[in-house]
């Protein structure tokens, strides 16, 4: 029987979710039901079925956003209809994600960040193809001039997110991977120069590696670019991927240059989902001057009458996170995400110091200086491994992954645990007495089964 001819048809005075036909029997999976059902039912369960997910606040191996003001909420919901490429039926919503553009280009130095030019995207994976797609054609347009070959692209990076490796594969450019020195977690400046060349299109520098959390010194691997052009050899850009560290370093870091104070610095990106505090589905990125980006990867759309130049890969997009990433820069401003920011930070590192404190860890990364985020080995061969601790710590509603270091490092595994926007002290505590317990249970060969209750 189909399903709506019970559920539509509800039992006058008697509308009880869990004795609805709907929720007697397994939902539909592999075939659209014929006909429709009571929302409050689908929704409930829905709703029900999604708590397995486990709690997102718990996750704390995400870098993006598990939390939001109820003003974002709303304005997500107020905007759930504004398609971010209708730029000439929604102008204002193209204008907000302008001023964003340029708020970001200010915040990271560009030299004219009033006239540079960037964009939105669905994250920092579309915004590293847009970056990876304008150091190509810039080294193309070169070559050609030159009366050179043009075919074999090269890309220098060290421990890069999975986004460049998709970059390099779906638009044909070699990946040169620099592999990780013994004590390093991240590309060294002294490495380039046996890895570039001619064919190299740009260096990919990351602030805030993914692995580890710390920062890749861009300074010195600029530094390094400009002694091997001066030296006569290949003159390359580099872009940075500052996917964390974008909206962390300006606040935590001011000094620190890494930015377009670097003048080999030709683009940037950053995950507007992640510490820009706004609601998933939000890149940026941001090219040092409007002449980086070569004309011909920009398609010109009618906008009331003009002409909107738009550069990305999808077509229509919700225009809620981007409206929703203005609210936070009008919402924070720059003192506001650096209390933010350093909140985060102290956490990180108190957490850091209680981890080391308990014995069989070594810390990678100690939450000082970079993301706010610790990342760490265990000693020796306790007869358990950190997999095991994950696994044992997941039964307590955290998620908290190990997984081995990049090449060549590879027999190295850590852990990493991220701490964002809504994750107080105190849950860093009941964290901690978690991983104590754990350990005490793997340590001592006992099935990590019970879970303890914190008062
Ligand atoms: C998260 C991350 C990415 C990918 O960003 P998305 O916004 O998830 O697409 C790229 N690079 C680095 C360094 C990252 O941390």
């Amino acid at each position: 029987m189909a399903l709506h001819h019970v559920t539509s048809g509800r039992d006058e005075g008697f509308d009880d979710v869990y004795s609805g036909l709907l929720s007697r029997r397994p939902l539909p999976k592999y075939r659209l039901p014929e006909g429709p059902n009571d929302p409050r039912a689908v929704h409930q369960l829905l709703r029900d079925e999604l708590t397995l997910d486990g709690d997102a606040s718990q996750n704390l191996a995400t870098f993006c956003t598990t939390w939001s003001e109820p003003q974002v909420k709303e304005l997500m919901a107020e905007n759930m209809a504004k398609n971010m490429i209708d730029k000439d039926e929604y102008p204002q919503t193209a204008a907000i994600e302008s001023r964003c553009v340029h708020m970001l280009a200010d915040l990271w130095h560009s030299p004219r960040s009033r006239t540079t030019v960037g964009c939105s995207t669905t994250g920092s994976s579309e915004a590293a193809m847009l970056g990876g797609l304008a150091l190509k054609w810039r080294w193309r347009a070169g070559r050609e001039a030159a009366g050179k070959p043009a075919d074999r692209p090269n890309l220098v990076c060290g421990p890069v997110q999975v986004c460049w490796e998709k970059f390099a594969r779906y638009f044909d450019v070699e990946l040169r991977q620099v592999p990780l020195e013994a004590d390093a977690t991240g590309l060294r400046a002294h490495q380039l120069r046996e890895h570039v060349d001619d064919n190299t299109i740009g260096v990919v520098a990351i602030l805030g590696v993914t692995y580890t959390c710390d920062y890749e010194p861009v300074a010195e691997i600029a530094a390094e670019l400009d002694a091997i052009a001066a030296d006569g050899g290949p003159d390359v850009p580099v872009h940075v991927d500052a996917a964390s560290g974008g909206f962390i370093a300006p606040f935590l870091r001011p000094d620190l240059e890494w930015d377009f104070r670097l003048e080999r610095v030709a683009s940037i990106n950053t995950s507007g989902h992640k510490y820009g505090l706004a609601p998933l589905g939000v890149g940026w990125i941001v090219w040092r001057t409007a002449e980086l980006l070569p004309e011909d990867l920009v398609f010109d759309v009618d906008y009331l009458g003009g002409s909107m130049p738009t550069f990305a890969l999808n077509f229509s997009r919700p225009g809620g996170e981007i409206i929703a990433q203005y609210y936070n820069l009008l919402r924070l401003g720059r003192e506001g995400y650096r209390r933010v920011q350093r909140a985060c930070a102290d956490t990180a590192a108190h957490l850091a110091d209680e981890i080391s404190r308990m014995g069989p860890f070594t810390l990678l990364y100690d939450g000082r200086g970079a993301l706010p985020a610790v990342s760490y080995t265990l000693d020796g061969d306790p007869g358990y491994s950190l997999y095991d601790l994950s696994e044992a710590l997941r039964a307590h509603g955290w998620q908290i992954p190990a997984y081995p270091l990049p090449p060549a490092r590879q027999d190295t595994v850590i852990h990493r645990i991220l701490i964002r926007h809504g994750i107080s002290r105190d849950r860093a505590d009941l964290l901690v007495a978690d991983i104590g317990s754990c350990v005490e249970t793997l340590a001592s060969g006992r099935r990590p089964e019970r879970v303890t209750f914190h008062h």
